[in-house]
């Protein structure tokens, strides 16, 4: 069991050194001056952004992001378990902006991928010569019947992270003891799917110490879920009674919601919460549509070597909005992919061939403080596609708690080491 902690800390740290050892670009002067645009200034496209600056000083990146500070999701049901505050998840673009990196801070609106140019809120434009998209995921309003923008505002999603995580959370504290909670979760594929109940989890966690006879259940469109048998046995342990959870195949897909009454209809029954956690069905960030880069999915298919997106020439996609297989939607795989894609455009611009990247994955979950668990992947391409190698590991069912202890701490020092790297 003592093999754990440590192989998944050395995970972390390879997966960094593996998307850095694949940096094979050869400068040449005539591409000095290369333009290189980056939309979306999160886990995918600050690493990408900071990883181009690396590997060629003397190429032009601009990272495009309206947002003035970036609010990270993982940890961030910490956050609304009172265990966190929002500014530990909290980000500047400082940092990248004095490595020589321009920062526009506009919402990209419009692509031309033949002129090869982006249209800016302000109503100004950028070219470039090769454009990374990073947008991250849109929730889909148009999805669930009764779930648009203003339902969100009473049935939060808190699946991007700031103000509807501290709104989640508001409604947690003002519940009465007693209350019931309602976790609404989708179908696949969306954005790191393991964290609704690592949620329900931490939630279960502020139950138990705050309104101990609230209870909380999971409406689930899915029959299996990741590391099940570890959550499984924690909520055993932890929160013996408190969380139930209706899986697809008993009747949990929820069809439509009713944000007057917060109330969440099942397949084959009405909920009504006093707090209701809708997630939606999710897709790529709207701007891919806008670029022609995401298909009848509404996600971006693109080469597994090069993130080079299927749809649209020059424009590579990376981060939650792509689809490559069986690459997980995280910040992991989005830090692992900016780099590995930041290699293959330098060569690209170059004229170099772009190796074959090899991508490491890590996700942790933390279901109560010093109680957490993880698995950990390698992926490849393969006929096409991302698909997991060798070498994949998960946390033991039956480790003892000193090895989960140990597993906690690896999750903030992920946390602290992903952060740097996309954000210095
Ligand atoms: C509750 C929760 C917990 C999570 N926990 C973990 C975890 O423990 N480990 C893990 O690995 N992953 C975790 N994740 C998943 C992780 O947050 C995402 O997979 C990751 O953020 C994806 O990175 P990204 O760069 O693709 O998108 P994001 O990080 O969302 O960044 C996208 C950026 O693009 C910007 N953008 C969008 N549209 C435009 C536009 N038109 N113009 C300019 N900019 C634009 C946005 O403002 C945003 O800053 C968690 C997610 C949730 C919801």
């Amino acid at each position: 069991m003592d093999a754990l902690a440590p192989r998944t800390r050395r995970n972390v740290v390879r997966g960094i050194a593996a998307a850095t050892a694949s940096l094979a670009f050869r400068p040449a002067d005539a591409q000095a001056a290369a333009r290189v645009a980056v939309i979306g200034g999160g886990f995918g496209g600050a690493s990408c952004a900071r990883a181009l600056r690396r590997i060629d000083p003397k190429l032009l990146i601009t990272l495009v992001e309206p947002a003035k500070v970036f609010t990270a999701c993982p940890l961030s049901n910490e956050v609304i378990a009172g265990l966190r505050e929002i500014d530990a998840q909290q980000f500047s673009y400082d940092r990248i902006a004095a490595e020589g990196i321009t920062v526009v801070a506009q919402a990209a609106v419009k692509i031309d991928p033949g002129a090869r140019t982006v249209g800016l809120a302000d109503g100004t434009s950028l070219s470039y010569d090769r454009l990374v998209l990073a947008p991250g995921i849109d929730l889909r309003f148009d999805a669930l019947p009764g779930y648009d923008e203003p339902a969100a505002a009473k049935m939060p999603h808190a699946w991007k992270a700031g103000e509807q995580t501290m709104l989640l959370r508001r409604q947690l504290d003002a519940m009465d003891d007693g209350g019931l909670v309602a976790l609404a979760v989708p179908a696949g594929p969306s954005r790191c799917p393991p964290a609704a109940y690592e949620r329900a989890s931490l939630i279960a966690h502020y139950l138990k110490a705050r309104k101990p006879r609230s209870k909380l259940i999971i409406l689930d469109a899915k029959d299996v879920i990741p590391q099940q048998r570890l959550f499984e046995n924690a909520w055993k342990e932890l929160y013996p009674g408190m969380i139930e959870r209706v899986s697809l195949s008993e009747g949990g897909r929820v069809t439509s919601v009713d944000p007057a009454t917060n109330t969440i209809v099942t397949d084959f029954g009405n909920y009504t919460a006093q707090v209701a956690n809708v997630i939606p069905p999710q897709r790529a960030g709207r701007i891919a549509e806008i670029a022609g880069a995401a298909d009848h999915t509404g996600w971006c298919p693109i080469d597994p070597v090069t993130f080079a997106s299927k749809l649209v020439p020059d424009i590579h996609v990376i981060g939650d909005a792509c689809f490559g297989g069986v690459l997980p939607k995280s910040a992991s795989a989005a830090s692992a992919q900016g780099q590995a894609c930041a290699a293959a455009v330098a060569n690209l611009l170059s004229g170099v061939a772009p190796a074959i990247p090899g991508l490491n994955g890590v996700c942790y979950n933390t279901v109560a403080p010093g109680y957490a668990f993880s698995q950990s992947a390698i992926y490849r391409p393969k006929d096409g596609m991302f698909a997991e190698v060798e070498g994949s590991a998960t946390s033991p069912v039956d480790a003892p708690r000193e090895v989960r202890g140990r597993e906690a701490e690896d999750a903030k020092s992920w946390f602290k080491a992903i952060t740097v790297e996309a954000f210095g």
